[in-house]
């Protein structure tokens, strides 16, 4: 058994490595099986366990592969653990498997600090995912078995389909390409990443609207809304060109692009969860994207009406504020959720009034500026298509409140007079 520490491995000295490993196991006697455990451990390294050649790697962006053992010739434990503890169950994982030969193992998932949560995935490209069928896949209360079949071609295993750094930086491109979009970067994570943020604006808007994104690295269905819904606010219709004449939009797709580089459960690489920095702000990447926000606290521009941050949960709910948090504009999270309800009459909108005490952007956001401050959460497992069409039905819905808003509010910059900013 033999691990390489390897950061940012290429890909094809990862495969000379592999057969170099695989030549040097094959002329040891075999080992009892070993669990790697140390504490040094990488995420992104290669493991070549057993004498079979078989090679696991997380040497990629997203990687997260703790260890690995040879159980036999066709069985495999890989072991995964969080970044640190205490840390919520978000039990990401994502590694790649190549055999010299076609043939097919198991490979059991073991938790160290966690238990399994995510479907596995699996790809032969890391771009086009399937979820592994269910007569492949069995689970129980720790952790997971898999059948796969590996060959010399890579074979993907991952938590989500991966949306990572470069593909939410490839959608921020493709979308920057709008005539009314531009894209720049307000800040840099704790590991010098770009935190990116896509402005949406066309003539000169009175209203803005914020949106936020994965906080949390392994929260993809949330991406896969966030995505969604802001293509729907970048739609060519009369309703979205209206609203882009009277509202910009920011959008910031990836807070947290360290932790989702490193395969991160939870934290960024300063072990803090982001999603309850906001009050503290000891971290660049909340640092940053609170201080775009807080230019519209300057009363010549445009008003900020309204932040979304979208994640990911076991389940579909809007989290909104309490019962006895009053918001401006008035009361629009309830006529927010009824539009969309109405608009999906197969589909159960779930929402959850509540007033946490706990330091997030929802918070924040309503405390700072007396606006709806909801977050987002789309399932772990909920089919990706529904995610799309409730984004996309609730961002032509909100478009719809807001420019509605702006026609009962006469001016419009009363919806200002009424609220006094509270300064944090
Ligand atoms: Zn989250």
């Amino acid at each position: 058994m033999k691990r390489l520490f390897l950061p940012h491995f290429p890909l094809a000295r990862r495969a000379v490595v592999c057969f170099f490993v695989v030549v040097i196991t094959a002329v040891l006697p075999a080992a009892e099986p070993e669990a790697i455990d140390d504490a040094a451990a990488t995420e992104q390294a290669v493991y070549a366990p057993g004498t079979s050649g078989i090679c696991f790697d997380a040497a990629f962006d997203g990687g997260r592969l703790c260890g690995c053992v040879a159980l036999s010739e066709n069985e495999y434990e890989v072991i995964i653990r969080p970044e640190d503890a205490p840390i919520n169950n978000s039990a990401w994982y994502a590694f790649r498997v190549t055999s010299p030969e076609p043939r097919r193992i198991t490979v059991r998932i073991c938790y160290e600090g966690g238990s399994h949560r995510y479907h596995p995935k699996i790809s032969s490209d890391g771009k086009h995912w399937t979820p592994l069928g269910p007569q492949a896949y069995s689970r129980d209360k720790k952790g997971a078995a898999l059948e796969l079949d590996v060959g010399p071609e890579s074979l993907w295993v991952s938590a989500q389909e991966m949306i990572g750094s470069s593909e939410l930086e490839a959608w921020i491109g493709r979308m920057s390409r709008l005539e009314f979009a531009e894209r720049s970067i307000v800040g840099r994570s704790v590991e010098g990443r770009p935190i990116w943020r896509l402005k949406l604006a066309a003539g000169r808007p009175r209203g803005a609207v914020v949106i936020l994104g994965r906080q949390h690295p392994p929260e993809v269905t949330g991406s896969i809304g966030l995505m969604r819904f802001a293509e729907a606010l970048a739609a060519e219709s009369e309703p979205a060109d209206s609203f882009r004449q009277e509202f910009e939009i920011l959008v910031f797709p990836l807070i947290n692009p360290d932790g989702v580089a490193a395969g991160h459960w939870r934290h960024n690489v300063n072990g803090i969860d982001l999603n309850r920095d906001w009050g503290p702000f000891t971290q660049p990447e909340t640092q940053a994207v609170r201080d775009e926000i807080l230019n519209y606290q300057d009363e010549t521009g445009p008003k900020l009406c309204l932040l979304l941050d979208f994640h990911s949960t076991h389940g579909d709910v809007f989290y909104v504020q309490g019962k006895d948090q009053p918001t401006e504009p008035a009361d629009f999270a309830a006529r927010w959720l009824q539009a969309l309800s109405a608009r999906l009459p197969n589909y159960k909108v779930r929402s959850a009034a509540e007033a946490t005490e706990r330091p997030t952007s929802k918070k924040w956001g309503y405390e700072t500026f007396g606006i709806p401050s909801i977050t987002c959460e789309f399932g772990d497992n909920t089919d990706r298509r529904l995610i799309r069409r409730v984004a996309r039905r609730a961002a032509e819905e909100m478009i719809r409140l807001l420019l509605t808003e702006r026609d009962q509010a006469a001016p419009y910059s009363s919806f200002r007079s009424t609220y006094a900013y509270r300064i944090p």
